[in-house]
């Protein structure tokens, strides 16, 4: 538990112990002063007092001073139990936001970013070099330009839930009755969402698993967003193997689709079963194969997933490379509230979820994959992060948009966000709309109303 004067301040304070896996029963006492040339961040930690000063910011802009104070006292807090604990953590005190984000507005304020993430947020060397190679190969493909929209589709249907899903998705069986309502409502908001977008720079259908959807209901989905597309990057989270088929996949080509993921997450069968994947090792390749003819090919792996130790990963990190796809994504399992195993799992160390995400480095590195986006989740196994890899021309534009936050995202379904980058690149403007499918369906005209202001009556 964090006791802190500073209004506001607790989930940010929170996110720093959770991080070293420091839970509510151990309290936490900060204290906070002011004197005229510094800030000063006490916390007490089981009786033992940690103080650390800072010059306070020279600024006028009260905005960037508050979050200057706020750095400086996530910062303390990350020292002080870094001293209590004993131990360091490959991040540092690097929470809430995203490294490669944060690395380049240090780039544009100071000229770099290695000694601000290693002197004074306390990064690792081995995560410093991470971020410094994501920002190369995103040399000629990230691009600041406020006319550039992305547009994204949600697709919130599966054919079974996966045990450690915590995204809003439902059973396209139990869904049923409300699928065709959904893409009918769907193409009407993408069919009224063409005027928003400016300068369109690439297409993600995303989910849940679109291509849990009949070939009828996928095509009327494809036909309205055929409108819009004007030849960009074009990409299907087909996802799960066991409702790809020839038949879709031919559909997304006659539509232009440009990439399509197809996620093994483990090729370990007993791991398969046990997380509720419906789908077997081999039904993985022989669908990654299907794809292959037609398209570039993402596959996800999870690092962490229950009952797996070190060796079970290395197994499919093998067996993925030796199937050479363009793109391999490799994340660390991240178990929030509303997933099935947030509370039957054991959970490795952060040291174990480590060593499988340097393997993944090292042996990417070596079979030319270069890793070019990441991003962090706040419950992720050791709180370590997610990385895409690619080979040489790539890598999917889209993931680089959306994390460095570069690009306007015009966004159409149930939970979907919109966001409009300001002119200046100095904040993001988000509408959100209803995460369950009901509420979307009853609140469509109402949706199309907000996004419209959002995208076309507000002076950004
Ligand atoms: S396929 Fe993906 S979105 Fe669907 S239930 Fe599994 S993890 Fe969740």
């Amino acid at each position: 538990m964090i006791e802190t004067p500073l209004t506001g301040f607790e989930s940010d304070l929170r996110e720093v112990a959770t991080a070293f896996g420091v839970d509510d029963s151990l309290r936490i006492k900060h204290l906070f002063k002011e004197s005229p040339d510094r800030l000063i961040n006490t916390f007490v930690i089981n009786g033992q007092s940690y103080a650390y000063g800072n010059l306070i910011p020279e600024t006028n802009d009260q905005i960037v001073k508050k979050r200057l104070i706020k750095r400086y006292a996530k910062l303390s807090l990350y020292k002080a139990l870094s001293r209590s604990l004993g131990k360091e953590l490959p991040w540092g005190a690097l929470t809430g936001i995203r490294p490669t984000k944060l690395a380049y507005s240090q780039i544009e304020e100071t000229g770099e970013f290695i000694d601000f993430f290693q002197s004074v947020m306390k990064v690792s060397e081995e995560k410093t070099s991470l971020v410094k190679k994501i920002l190369e190969t995103q040399k000629g493909l990230y691009e600041k330009n406020n006319l550039n929209t992305d547009l994204f589709v949600f697709i919130p249907f599966c054919p079974t839930r996966c045990k450690y899903c915590s995204f809003i998705s439902q059973d396209i069986k139990s869904a049923r009755g409300k699928v065709d309502e959904y893409v009918e409502t769907l193409v009407k908001e993408i069919n009224e969402s063409a005027q928003l977008i400016k300068k369109l720079r690439s297409i993600y259908i995303g989910g849940g698993t679109p291509v849990s959807l009949n070939i009828a209901q996928l095509d009327k989905v494809l036909c309205a967003i055929d409108k819009i597309n004007s030849g960009v990057e074009y990409t299907v989270e087909a996802g799960r193997p066991d409702v790809i088929t020839e038949e879709n996949l031919k559909l997304l080509k006659e539509h232009g689709v440009t990439r399509v993921c197809v996620n093994p997450q483990t090729f370990n069968q007993k791991t398969l079963d046990l997380i509720g994947r419906n789908h077997t090792e081999s039904q993985t390749i022989e669908k990654y194969h299907l794809a292959k003819k037609y398209f570039d090919v993402n596959m996800d792996l999870i690092a962490g997933l229950p009952e797996e130790d070190f060796n079970d990963f290395k197994y499919s990190l093998d067996k993925t490379i030796s199937l050479k796809p363009d793109d391999i994504t490799v994340h660390t399992l991240c178990l929030k509230k509303g997933s099935y195993l947030t509370q039957s799992t054991s959970r490795l160390s952060v040291n174990e979820i480590d060593e499988m995400v340097n393997y993944a480095h090292k042996t990417l590195g070596e079979n030319d994959y270069r890793p070019y986006y990441l991003y962090r989740q706040k419950y992720a196994a050791g709180n370590l992060e997610n990385t895409g890899y690619a080979l040489k021309g790539k890598e999917c534009v889209y993931n680089i948009d959306a994390m460095e936050e570069t690009t306007s995202v015009v966004a159409c379904g149930a939970n979907a966000i919109s966001k409009v980058v300001t002119s200046n690149f100095e904040r993001i403007e988000r509408y959100a709309s209803p995460k369950d499918v009901l509420s979307y369906l009853g609140k469509i005209d109402t949706i199309i109303q907000k996004k419209k202001e959002l995208f076309l009556e507000r002076e950004i």
